[in-house]
């Protein structure tokens, strides 16, 4: 199991807004989404050439250096999506475990089966990115229906895992006050939620676009307000008041 390799796009040492804490955050390459508002469109391809091929006990060792900073913190895999590498993210995770580390699984949910399951037997926290709670808007944002990251929640829930559910407001895409009332009305049962985090459309990965050769989809979009996103946070604040 040892020498399953992950293909890493990169590593960040000191994460601060991927779970509670400093973290060391791992980023796997490959994602079977297209979000329209992706602004990591390098990590999409999973045969990529990529600078890290570690096993899983090489980023631990990469990782524990770093143990004295991240102790109250953790580790944290993302992406790309971490769960085209479950094999590697599992290992990973349970060695991280046997060594004391809090692990977060940053995932928009679109792959679900039995490797899934498995990760999540070592996952302390999933920050979930709910793309669109209906399914054809869903379809139009990031190619995919959305249904297996509302099977993930309800599997999440069922295991009593924490979640830090997150949501992309885009204009003309998903910043619609009936669909985010109807997407917090169908989260509130969820206990497991800890809080919604809103995070607001930004174009700053617009220019790894022209580097790739790719069109951007979003061209001409202008990024959320920072009023508008204050309005909806405010909205909502009551939900699921923050208990880290
Ligand atoms: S899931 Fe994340 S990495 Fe994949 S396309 Fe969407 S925003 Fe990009």
């Amino acid at each position: 199991m040892n020498l399953i390799k992950g293909k890493i796009h990169s590593l960040e040492s000191f994460g601060t807004v991927d779970g509670p804490g400093i973290r060391f955050v791992t980023f796997l390459q490959g994602c079977p989404l297209r979000c329209q508002y992706c602004h990591n469109p390098d990590t999409w391809d999973a045969h990529r050439a990529v600078k890290y091929e570690y096993t899983p006990q090489e980023l631990l060792d990469e990782v524990l250096k770093y143990k004295n900073f991240i102790k109250s913190g953790g580790v944290t895999l993302t992406g790309g999506e971490p769960l085209m590498q479950p094999d590697f993210a599992r290992e990973y995770f349970r060695l991280c475990k046997e060594a004391g580390l809090h692990t977060a699984l940053d995932t928009s949910g679109a792959i679900y089966n039995e490797k899934t399951l498995a990760v999540l037997d070592y996952t302390d926290l999933v920050l979930l990115d709910i793309k669109a709670l209906d399914a054809d808007r869903c379809r139009k944002v990031c190619g995919s229906d959305g249904r297996n990251a509302l099977l993930l929640l309800d599997e999440l829930q069922r295991r009593g895992i924490a979640v830090w559910l997150r949501h992309v407001v885009v204009p003309g895409l998903t910043d619609d006050d009936a669909a985010l009332d109807a997407l917090v009305d169908f989260l509130r049962p969820y206990t497991v939620i800890q809080k919604i985090e809103w995070l607001p459309y930004h174009t700053m990965g617009v220019f790894k676009y022209e580097e790739l050769g790719l069109d951007y989809p979003l061209k001409g979009v202008e990024p959320l307000s920072a009023e508008r996103i204050r309005e909806i946070r405010e909205r909502y604040r009551d939900v699921f008041p923050v208990k880290k």
